[in-house]
């Protein structure tokens, strides 16, 4: 083969654009109700952006980042992530004076030069959304509920969400020299990333996906033990909206999150049938980011959802999307007859299909057969004459005779069509 795509970075093919399409409506009906308005956000941006809000010591900008430098020698980067793009344009286009507070929802493509393997590409597509103006922990617990509706209306069952408060700047840093203190004496044990983390970024350990760090971490002090009196309380509430919702979840005391500007609430929702690559969607209040950019004192709370991870939980069928009505066509009149009726269904809103050449009947049956066309009209010399056909449904294998007029056709075949 001549040319291939390049590793990591995959096409999508229908029908799974089919699901792509249905996730994603689902997410623009959900977001609706709850007040996200879409905003769309550009693909590279000043690599600083990136560097100055994940951390420079985080996974993501230490290795995984596609960086380049453009013609005129800035150095761009292909989005990792969307927060930070999405921070970047709330305090450039001074979103903070929109009515408080201000939600939005993003979806697209994003990079990461990861190894490839299950569940993660090069290329991936992220579904997130950011809520900013208040930090009460009722947005937190309506930002959680939002995301597991979401889930919920896409059919994704074995799942389980995750919660955990991460401290603030005034809490954290004492959990920091916790966690070092507890880790110094086994820190040999560790990977060679942990062990570098250890003096630079402490709390990155606990996010480690390597086996062996996974195992010497477990009995790390939990930080909810740690918080200062406000995140406490913070936590706390959370947790009481998150049951007054109904929400169930479990907290995770090593849930930190991969990136630096979270602060207070992180959560995770994790698909149990996943490998190791399990987190199917993420997400965490910042505290300090806009403020960070530039902007003013604004916190915000998102998450972000793995479209691809979504989609290997994602079981129902999805290789029955055909035509509405498939023509089938004897003869230079009916030919032309099925030509113009084709384009009159379609400005009705059916998907419509008739053959293009003069093949035989069996032919376009097969055809029809092939593409899974919910209904078979077959037009002859004496369908035209009578002026009538006779509607096929393919799954029941009923027939009715109707009117060779494109609204008595559209009635009879209305009860069957499925919405794509
Ligand atoms: P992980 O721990 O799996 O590396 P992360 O902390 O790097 O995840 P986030 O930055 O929080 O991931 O991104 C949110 C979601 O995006 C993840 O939960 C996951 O579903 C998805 N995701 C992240 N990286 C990839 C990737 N390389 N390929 C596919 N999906 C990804
Ligand atoms: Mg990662």
């Amino acid at each position: 083969m001549k040319y291939k795509a390049l590793k990591g970075i995959c096409d999508i093919l229908p029908p799974e654009t089919y699901i792509w399409q249905h996730i994603e409506s689902v997410a623009k009906e959900v977001f609706k109700t709850y007040g996200c308005k879409e905003i769309r956000l550009p693909i590279i941006e000043s690599s600083e952006i990136f560097i100055r809000s994940i951390g420079e010591t985080t996974d993501i900008v230490e290795k995984e980042m596609y960086t380049f430098q453009d013609k005129a020698g800035r150095s761009v980067t292909m989005r990792p992530e969307g927060t930070a793009p999405f921070v970047r344009a709330f305090v450039e286009h001074s979103l903070h004076n929109e009515p408080s507070p201000q939600k939005y929802y993003y979806m697209g493509p994003m990079f990461r030069y990861e190894r490839p393997q299950a569940g993660r590409q090069r290329q991936f597509h992220q579904i997130g959304i950011e809520a900013l103006g208040t930090d009460d922990p009722k947005i937190d617990a309506e930002v959680i509920s939002m995301l597991m509706a979401l889930l919920k209306r896409i059919g994704l069952k074995d799942i389980e969400l995750e919660v955990n408060s991460i401290g603030c700047g005034i809490c954290r840093p004492e959990y920091k020299t916790v966690v070092k203190d507890f880790l110094r004496e086994n820190l040999e044990f560790f990977c060679e990333d942990c062990k570098r983390r250890y003096e630079i970024n402490p709390l990155r350990i606990l996010d480690c996906k390597v086996e062996g760090c996974i195992g010497r971490r477990q009995a790390v002090p939990s930080i909810v033990n740690l918080l200062c009196d406000d995140c406490k309380d913070h936590f706390e509430e959370l947790q009481h909206y998150l049951q007054l919702l109904n929400v169930s979840y479990r907290i995770n005391p090593n849930l930190v999150r991969g990136l630096d500007y979270y602060t207070r609430t992180a959560f995770e929702v994790k698909g149990k049938s996943l490998g190791a690559q399990n987190a199917v969607a993420a997400g965490g209040r910042y505290g300090s980011l806009v403020e960070e950019f530039g902007g003013p004192a604004v916190s915000g709370i998102g998450f972000a959802i793995g479209v691809e991870r979504l989609l290997s939980l994602v079981s129902e069928g999805h290789n029955d999307y055909g035509p509405d009505i498939f023509l089938c066509f004897l003869g230079d009149e009916a030919e032309k007859k099925s030509f113009m009726l084709t384009n009159e269904l379609r400005a009705e809103g059916l998907w419509v299909e008739t053959a293009y050449d003069k093949s035989s009947l069996r032919s376009q049956m097969r055809r029809a057969d092939r593409i899974k066309a919910k209904n078979v009209i077959v037009m002859g010399e004496e369908e035209l004459k009578k002026k009538k056909v006779i509607v096929k449904n393919m799954a029941g294998k009923e027939e009715v005779e109707t009117v060779l007029e494109g609204a008595e056709i559209i009635k009879v075949v209305q009860k069957d069509i499925l919405s794509v």
